[in-house]
């Protein structure tokens, strides 16, 4: 596997790789890599001749008073994974490749990027947007493998790349990967290692909580009482904060008050031990 840390040696490899219009996939993540990663890169390997993973913490998505400098950073460890996993290309661009002096553009998804962790990470989906749409750019991938875990996230990015035209010419495909989890239906997510052990075990809770609350739903149960009864079980079993608890429309991520016919996820995101959990589940039609 090469890496490559600089733009001309990254065009220089994708060029190499694709002589004859090979199909290359894109798996962008930020390292610490675990099995959620590593099941992006196998449905990568599956679909297309060669897959390009990156790995670049990116300052620009991260608030003031959250975890940039603590996120953890393992390059060597990530590298001898993805070289495992048959990942032909690592790009890992330092800060000052990716935002070089003089850096000025940004670019903002309004709509479905404005609730949710929207609300609650002010600025956080102009960062991803950016630097996603640079990594298309700079990659030019046929196609492009984000999880399901951030679903905000995928959203964000389908609509940037539909409005900026970058779904054609060169990615074909956006596609999304279901949630890893662990045994305990945890998503796997590398800000789990933050967790103590008691915090841990708490944080299972979590998906527990919302099947429960999902359960409720799609036997047709009132939703805000629903979603309140989750918020409380959240709380008394050692989550100090539930940013939100929301049943939204599939697509737009709109509010839902009740399942209206059309696909539905419940979305949560909620505090534990100064960590910040996201998770969320597909909510079926009232059976
Ligand atoms: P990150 O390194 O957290 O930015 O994640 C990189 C990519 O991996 C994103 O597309 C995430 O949605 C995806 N990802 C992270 N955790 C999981 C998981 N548990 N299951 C599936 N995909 C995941």
């Amino acid at each position: 596997m090469q890496i490559a840390k600089t733009l001309d040696v990254l065009r220089t490899q994708v060029e190499k790789l694709r002589p004859g219009g090979e199909s290359i996939a894109l798996v962008p993540t930020m390292g610490a890599l675990h099995e959620g990663h590593l099941t992006l890169l196998r449905r990568a390997r599956e679909t297309c001749d060669h897959v390009i993973a990156s790995i670049f913490v990116n300052p620009t998505q991260f608030g003031p008073n959250e975890d940039l400098d603590a996120y953890p950073r393992q390059l060597v460890e990530d590298a001898a994974m993805l070289q495992r996993e048959g990942c032909a290309l690592l790009w890992a661009p330092g800060v000052e490749v990716m935002y070089p002096d003089g850096f000025v553009t940004n670019i903002s998804v309004s709509g479905v990027s404005e609730g949710l962790c929207g609300a609650s990470r002010p600025g956080h989906f102009d960062g991803v947007a950016t630097v996603v749409c640079k990594l298309f750019n700079q990659v030019r991938p046929s196609h492009a493998f984000f999880g399901e875990k951030d679903f905000q996230q995928l959203a964000v990015i389908r609509a940037m790349a539909r409005d900026l035209d970058l779904t054609m010419p060169h990615v074909h495909s956006i596609i999304g990967v279901p949630t890893v989890r662990e045994a305990d239906g945890l998503a796997m997510s590398s800000r789990n290692r933050y967790l103590s052990q008691e915090h841990r075990a708490a944080a299972a809770t979590l998906p527990r909580e919302m099947q429960e609350a999902i359960a409720r739903i799609e036997d047709g149960q009132d939703t805000a009482p629903t979603l309140a009864a989750l918020e409380d079980a959240l709380l008394g079993a050692g989550f100090s904060q539930v940013d939100y608890a929301v049943l939204a429309d599939a697509g737009s991520l709109a509010p839902l008050e009740r399942l209206a016919g059309s696909p539905a996820r419940l979305l949560v995101a909620a505090r534990i031990g100064g960590t910040r959990l996201i998770d969320n589940m597909a909510v079926e039609q009232n059976r």
